[in-house]
């Protein structure tokens, strides 16, 4: 059965309202074959796709619901260098060259969207700039040596500023320090999403929605199942995000403790004038604050304010959601206490307990692949995670495996405990962060 709140969040999402759906794809009736199946059409199932067929691989999506309905269609839209653990796992677990190349492909994670978006004309207004923002002194002092570590030692540059200074680039009275960089930025994730569709339509892939995989028969071949069809092919990817064990509890239960759903959400407010979006945020970049329940905005092309934040570890929306986070909106920009919110939704975040991306291939059956993990930070890594599959399938598993090598424990609690024991542990982060430590 489907998160309770889950569909119903995204009802009322600006991207849905700005965004023109084709036609549906068809459901899938009957059993065909492929060279690979891809479970999930969302970022990762799609550019998994497209890579795929890019190289010459006949390739089947299923998708449950519609393209993009999960998180890639709901998300803040921005496009993130590094990673949601930052490179702490990766350089504890794997050594600093292997953490260097994991970072070098973070990067390479943002420049191939602009490249598929230039290759397959994308238009998903894409904006360039993105501002770390600190709310107090112990998070600026943090925020300070986070860039100069990413500076040190992979050569990524920022521009730091503190005090008055910070006004260059928002003008907030919340903030202590900035770090502005070049290389992340922001898109209108479903216009993406359903640009990348259309790619890889116009590439070969075929698309079921509305198609729900419930069972999957591994061996030298699998075969995955839906009510009533299946597909049968030399390898499958895995791609279904936190739903996977929802809509097919039985296609990869060994994933499933790995990660937990977080809700997180995001208001948008009626469009401003384009003189005060520029005058908030002169770089129009997005922004993102470094706590550990953090708030994420950015203006829209039609100079919306969307405000992203808040989280629940129960799965239930929280109550008064709306009004919280315009409050929090408003601490952030005073100037907009009149400004109407219009549209207000959310999704959940498949969070891995380190935060870092979970790749790999399931044991036993080496020719299923999965890609989880993203811990918030997908809309860039995701596309990585396709193109890594790709070469995977194609024979050049190195990349891949660089990141498929990082370990991952289940949740601790099983499937009862595991929530209360997580709202725990945040409720403590949380309480670091309300006393600045
Ligand atoms: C509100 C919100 C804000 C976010 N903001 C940002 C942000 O600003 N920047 C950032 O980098 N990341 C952000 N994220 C995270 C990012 O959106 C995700 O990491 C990314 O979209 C994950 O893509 P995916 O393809 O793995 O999963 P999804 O987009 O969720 O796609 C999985 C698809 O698989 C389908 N599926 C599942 N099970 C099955 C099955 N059995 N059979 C067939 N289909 C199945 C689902 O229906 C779904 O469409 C945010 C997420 C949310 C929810």
């Amino acid at each position: 059965m489907l998160l309770a709140s889950d569909t119903q969040l995204n009802t009322k999402s600006y991207y849905e309202a700005s965004a023109s759906r084709p036609a549906l794809q068809p459901s899938l009736q009957e059993s065909i074959t492929a060279d690979v199946v891809v479970i999930g059409a969302g970022f990762a199932g799609l550019t998994s796709a497209l890579e795929l067929a890019e190289r010459g691989y006949s390739v089947v999506v299923l998708e449950a619901d519609r393209i993009c309905s999960g998180a890639s269609g709901r998300n803040g839209g921005q496009a993130i260098a590094g990673f949601a653990s930052g490179q702490g796992p990766y350089e504890s677990q794997l050594g600093m060259q292997a953490a260097s190349q994991a970072w070098g492909m973070s990067l390479e994670a943002i420049d191939l969207i602009d490249a598929r978006i230039a290759k397959h004309s994308i238009e998903c207004d894409r904006v360039l700039g993105y501002l770390y923002v600190a709310d107090r002194k112990s998070k600026a002092r943090q925020l300070e040596k986070d860039m100069r570590e990413l500076q040190g030692k992979y050569g990524f540059e920022s521009e730091f500023l503190s005090g008055s200074d910070v006004c260059r680039h928002i003008d907030s009275p919340l903030y202590q320090a900035s770090a502005f960089e070049r290389h992340s930025g922001h898109l209108h994730p479903l216009k993406y999403g359903l640009g990348l569709a259309r790619a890889a339509i116009a590439a070969g892939v075929k698309i079921f929605e509305k198609s729900a995989v419930i069972k999957l028969d591994r061996g030298s071949s699998v075969t995955a199942h839906t009510a009533q069809g299946s597909v049968k092919a030399s390898y499958c990817v895995l791609a279904g995000n936190y739903t996977l064990p929802e809509y097919g509890p039985q296609v990869a239960p060994e994933l499933a403790s790995r990660i937990m759903p977080v809700g997180t959400y995001i208001i948008g407010t009626v469009p401003i004038d384009p003189a005060i979006a520029k005058q908030l945020i002169p770089s129009n970049a997005s922004v993102c604050d470094n706590n550990f329940v953090l708030d994420y905005f950015r203006f829209s092309a039609d100079h919306r304010l969307l405000f992203g934040g808040r989280v629940s570890y129960t799965t239930l929306t929280p109550p008064r959601l709306e009004a919280i986070m315009k409050a929090r909106m408003m601490q952030v920009f005073p100037q907009l206490a009149n400004t109407p919110i219009e549209f207000v939704w959310g999704g959940f975040v498949d969070i891995s307990m380190n935060r870092a991306l979970d790749f790999g291939r399931l044991p036993q059956s080496p020719n299923v692949f999965y890609l989880q993990g993203f811990s918030g930070h997908g809309v860039a890594a995701t596309g990585l995670g396709g193109k890594l599959v790709a070469e995977a399938i194609a024979g050049q598993a190195e990349r891949f495996d660089v990141l498929a090598k990082l370990q991952h424990f289940p949740f601790p609690g099983g499937k009862s405990l595991r929530m209360p024991m997580l709202t725990l542990g945040m409720s403590w982060y949380r309480l670091r962060d309300a006393l600045g430590w």
